[in-house]
């Protein structure tokens, strides 16, 4: 591997609260995950395109940059879309790539809701600004690996994953205004109170290419234009939201505008350096109103959750864009196993297989290994 010039690392993520509110212009407060994954990158000056996966190991790709541009991408491994969109990316918007040698190793597991597919093209993204176009600015670098997501992946998904992915710090919450792009670092330091963050990735894949993604969005867009404001951040007064006529919408709307409320309240208790046990209750406020009002939750989704809160957790919700994928549980630090037999011991009873368990620390954001 005469080719490796350096290592670059980025995370995937949890998000405390704020789900489905990114594409409605709102409030998000995600942290990054001591999982993330690995691109170990080289320059080539031959027009050569090389990347290659651990976790796709048959799917390895040859191609040129003059390759990429001319189409053909349907034969392509789907994984390989999205580091090889990323390299389109930069090409598209005139940074020269005179080739490039990619491989890839990855520790988020994949579709579980904790944003492996961030965690690809951001690890990419800052490899190719670091080796070809280091005045790419961090804005950029979320936007291009959100393109490669958007336009060469074909799943429309928000701000959200890619903002975590590369703007996050070590023991802190990314607090996230989507319209502004302002960002604040709000310290998260379960330890000092006794508590740890446990995820629980139950196993049944989340479905969001095949629709549902789109549908809420659309709905949610339908909703802003019935309540005459450019988006469901705009609402001021939730009470407008239950004069909406179409019961649908009325509650897709009530859960974004809801969500933007829960974000903010969270955001300022932990700013004031309250008790995390007192953002539980509203952090499983999130998870029902996932559940009832977007309807984006999952039997096995709510089981953890049900779960988790009967075995002794402060707050529990489904994280991530829905449909499956995983569950966050705020619990005692000498509550860990008890919480955790009590969820492996619904799924069984559920005949659901034994869902993965991590306890997860807000960890440092995209960087440079070596
Ligand atoms: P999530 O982002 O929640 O994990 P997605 O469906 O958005 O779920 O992205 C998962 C997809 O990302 C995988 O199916 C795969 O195509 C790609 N992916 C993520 N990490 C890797 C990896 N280390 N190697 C190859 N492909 C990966
Ligand atoms: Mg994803």
């Amino acid at each position: 591997m005469d080719w490796t010039v350096g290592r670059w690392l980025a995370p995937g993520r949890v998000n405390l609260i704020g789900e489905h509110t990114d594409y409605n212009d709102g409030f998000v407060l995600p942290m990054a995950l001591p999982l993330g994954v690995t691109c170990t990158a080289g320059i080539r000056t031959d027009g050569a395109v090389r990347v290659s996966s651990v976790q796709a190991p048959c799917d390895e790709v040859e191609t040129t940059m003059t390759g990429l541009g001319s189409g053909g991408w349907s034969e392509l491994p789907t994984w390989a879309h999205y580091p090889l969109g990323v390299i389109r990316e930069f090409e598209r918007r005139g940074y020269e790539l005179p080739g490039v040698e990619l491989a890839l190793d990855g520790t988020v597991p994949l579709g579980a809701g904790l944003s492996s597919s961030a965690a690809l093209s951001c690890s990419v993204a800052i490899a190719l600004r670091d080796l070809y176009a280091p005045s790419v600015s961090d804005a950029e670098i979320i936007d291009i690996a959100r393109t490669a997501e958007n336009v060469y992946v074909g799943v429309p998904t928000g701000v959200l994953d890619q903002s975590a992915s590369i703007l996050c710090t070590e023991g802190h919450l990314l607090f996230l205004d989507v319209r502004t792009g302002a960002t604040e670092q709000i310290p998260f330091d379960l330890n000092r109170f006794g508590l740890a963050l446990l995820v629980f990735d139950t196993g049944s894949p989340h479905r969001l290419v095949e629709g549902e993604y789109s549908t809420r969005r659309a709905e949610c867009a339908a909703a802003a234009e019935a309540l005459g404001v450019p988006f469901l951040r705009d609402v001021r007064d939730s009470a407008d939201v239950e004069r909406l006529g179409d019961p649908l919408l009325r509650r897709r709307a009530r859960h974004v505008v809801s969500e933007d409320f829960r974000v903010l309240l969270v955001a300022e208790e932990l700013r004031e350096g309250a008790d995390p046990r007192s953002i539980g209750p509203t952090l499983t406020a999130g998870h029902i109103s996932l559940r009832d009002d977007y309807e984006v939750s999952a039997p096995e989704l709510d089981t953890a959750v049900d779960a988790a809160l009967a075995a002794g957790a402060y707050g529990s919700r489904m994280v991530g864009g829905g449909f499956g994928g995983s569950v966050i549980a705020l619990v005692d630090v000498d509550q860990v196993a008890t919480v955790t037999d009590a969820v492996r011991e619904a799924f069984a009873r559920s005949g659901f297989d034994a869902p993965r368990d991590f306890v997860v620390t807000p960890s440092a954001g995209a960087h440079r290994l070596d």
